[in-house]
C-alpha cells in the first residue's frame, strides 16, 4: 500500500527504504491533508481500496468494520500517483517499456542522485542527442543539478529539472570503442571463441591433437563517411584525419592546404568481415579508415595481406598480445610462429615436424611454437576465400596477388583465392537502370538512361549539361 498511502514517520517502518520514503514525505508534504481512518468519508474509500488490492486474504476477518481503529496516520496519495499505480498494475504502462523506466530512473535520481540510470534511458537520451543535438537534450532535461558544482554531493532538494534525465557525463560512459584502423582484437577473439565452441558446431578444416584450423572467408567493402574533423570527448582527441590532430600537429601545420586534406581526411570506412565456411559464425573483424587517395592496387594488396596474416594468428597468441587502442598489429602477432623452412622447401612435412605431430607444411595449417611449448591445441582461422567488389584498387590488388602467387613470391601462409563479390557483380550489371522509371512523352525512361545516352554520343554532350543527374 505504500505507493498509495504512505505511513507517517512516527510509525516504525519495515526497513531502511521505508524510513527513507517516510522521511522524504515528511520533509516535502508537511502541510498536505492528513487524516485518520476513522474520521472522514475517505476512510471508507481507503478500506475499499485496501480490500481490493489485498488479494482477499483477510477480507473474511470477523472484526467488526466499525471497530477498526488505525493507530497510525495515513496520508492520501497524489491523484497522479493513484492513476499511475492503477495504470502500471493493469499493464497499460508495462514495466519493460520506456515510460515506466523513465519515471523510475528520474524519480530515483531525485531521491538519490548517485542512483544508476537505466541503460535504456541513457541510450534514449543519446538518441535524442543524435537526432536533435545537445540543446534538445538540455531542453528536455532541464538544468537538473546546475549550480551544485562538479564533483560535489548533489542535494536532492536543489534539483531543477524540466523532465529530468541523465547528464552529459553519464551519457558519455558507454562501453569501449576504438577509432583506430586495423584488426580489432576483441572482435577477432570473440570470433575464434565462437568458432571453436562445441555448441556452435563449426566443422574444422584440420582437427588434430595439436592443431585445430577453422576455414573462413574474408569479405571486404567500404562505406562512405562524411569528411570532417570532430572532437571525440571520450578519447579527448580529434578524429577524422589519418593521423591524430593534437596541439603539436596543429602547431606544425598552421595553414591547412587542400592537397593535404585530400590525402588525409578520412572519407571511407573499409570494413572486413570474417565468416566460417559453413556461415555459422559471421563477424566484422577489421575497420580501416581511408582518405580519398588510399585505394591504389598496391596499398589494397598490402592491406589485404596484412589483414589475412593477422586473422590467421592463433587464438592463444591473440589473447596473449598487448594491444594499443584494441588494434592488433604486425609486431604483436609476430610471436605466433608456425613455419618450418625445411618443410616449405620440400613442400612436405619434415621428420622433425612429423614427430611433433604436424600434418602440413603450410604455416597457416600448423600448430604454432608457443602452443607446442605449452602443450595446448593451437586454434586458428585460415582464410581460404577473399571476396571484394571490383573497384579499380581492389581489382588491381587481386591481379597483383594472383601475379605474385604465379611468380612464387607470395609467402606460403597465404592460401586464399580472390573472388569478385557476386552481389557487386549483379549491381554492376544492373547499373541502376531499374530505378525510378519516369514517363517522358508517353515513353518510359529513367535518369540513368539519359545519363548513358548522353555519355554515348559526343553531340549530346554539347546539348546536355555536365551536371545531368546520375
Ligand atoms: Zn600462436
Ligand atoms: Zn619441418
Ligand atoms: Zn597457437
Amino acid at each position: 500500500m505504500l505507493p498509495l498511502y504512505r505511513v507517517s514517520d512516527h510509525v516504525v517502518g519495515d526497513g531502511d527504504q521505508d524510513n527513507k520514503l517516510n522521511n522524504e514525505s515528511c520533509d516535502i508534504d508537511t502541510d498536505t491533508d492528513l487524516l485518520t481512518a476513522s474520521d472522514s468519508e475517505d476512510s471508507k474509500f481507503n478500506l475499499d481500496l485496501e480490500s481490493n488490492y489485498s488479494n482477499g486474504e483477510e477480507t473474511d476477518s470477523d472484526i467488526d468494520e466499525e471497530y477498526i481503529i488505525f493507530p497510525i496516520w495515513l496520508e492520501k496519495a497524489d491523484d497522479v500517483c493513484i492513476r499511475l499505480n492503477s495504470l502500471i498494475k493493469n499493464g497499460q504502462i508495462p514495466k519493460d517499456k520506456i515510460f515506466y523506466k523513465y519515471f523510475d530512473s528520474v524519480s530515483y535520481a531525485m531521491i538519490d542522485p548517485n542512483h544508476k540510470y537505466d541503460e535504456q534511458i541513457v541510450e534514449f537520451f543519446n538518441s535524442i542527442k543524435f537526432l536533435g543535438g545537445e540543446r534538445t537534450v538540455n531542453f528536455i532535461r532541464g538544468p537538473m543539478w546546475h549550480g551544485c558544482g562538479s564533483g560535489r554531493v548533489f542535494n536532492p532538494e536543489s534539483a531543477k529539472l524540466n523532465l529530468g534525465g541523465p547528464g552529459r557525463t553519464t551519457r558519455l560512459k558507454h562501453s569501449g570503442y576504438t577509432t583506430a584502423s586495423g584488426v580489432i582484437k576483441p572482435w577477432l577473439d570473440s570470433f575464434l571463441t565462437l568458432a571453436v565452441d562445441p555448441s556452435v558446431d563449426v566443422k574444422p578444416l584440420v582437427d588434430s591433437p595439436i592443431v585445430k584450423v577453422i576455414g573462413t572467408a574474408m569479405k571486404n567493402d567500404g562505406t562512405a563517411l562524411k569528411p570532417a574533423i570532430q572532437y571525440d570527448e571520450k578519447q579527448q582527441i580529434n578524429i577524422g584525419l589519418k593521423m591524430t590532430a593534437d596541439i603539436e600537429f596543429v602547431k606544425a601545420n598552421p595553414v591547412p592546404k587542400s592537397e593535404f586534406l585530400r590525402e588525409n581526411v578520412v572519407t571511407e570506412a573499409n570494413v572486413t568481415y570474417l565468416s566460417t565456411t559453413d556461415n555459422r559464425v559471421v563477424m566484422p573483424v577489421s575497420v580501416t579508415y581511408k582518405p580519398k587517395a588510399g585505394k591504389t592496387g598496391k596499398e589494397m594488396k598490402e592491406q589485404f595481406l596484412n589483414e589475412v596474416e593477422l586473422l590467421q594468428s592463433c587464438h592463444c597468441c591473440i589473447k596473449a598480445v598487448v594491444t594499443s587502442r584494441h588494434i592488433l598489429d604486425k609486431p604483436a602477432t609476430a610471436i605466433c610462429k608456425s613455419a618450418c623452412q625445411a618443410c616449405i622447401e620440400s613442400a612436405s612435412v619434415c621428420d622433425a615436424c612429423l614427430t611433433q605431430g604436424q600434418t602440413s607444411h603450410v604455416p597457416s595449417l600448423r600448430a604454432c611454437q608457443r602452443c607446442l611449448k605449452e602443450n595446448v591445441q593451437c586454434c586458428r582461422a585460415v582464410v581460404i576465400v577473399l571476396a571484394s567488389d571490383c573497384e579499380s584498387g581492389n581489382k588491381r590488388a587481386f591481379e597483383l596477388i594472383s601475379q605474385s602467387k604465379a611468380d612464387g613470391t607470395l609467402p606460403p601462409q597465404f592460401i586464399f583465392v580472390c573472388l569478385p563479390d557476386a552481389v557487386h557483380v549483379g549491381k554492376s550489371l544492373k547499373c541502376s537502370f531499374a530505378n525510378w522509371m519516369l514517363l517522358l512523352d508517353e515513353e518510359r525512361a529513367c535518369l540513368s538512361m539519359l545519363h548513358t545516352i548522353r555519355d554515348s554520343d559526343p553531340e549530346l554532350k554539347k546539348l546536355l549539361p555536365r551536371e545531368c543527374p546520375k
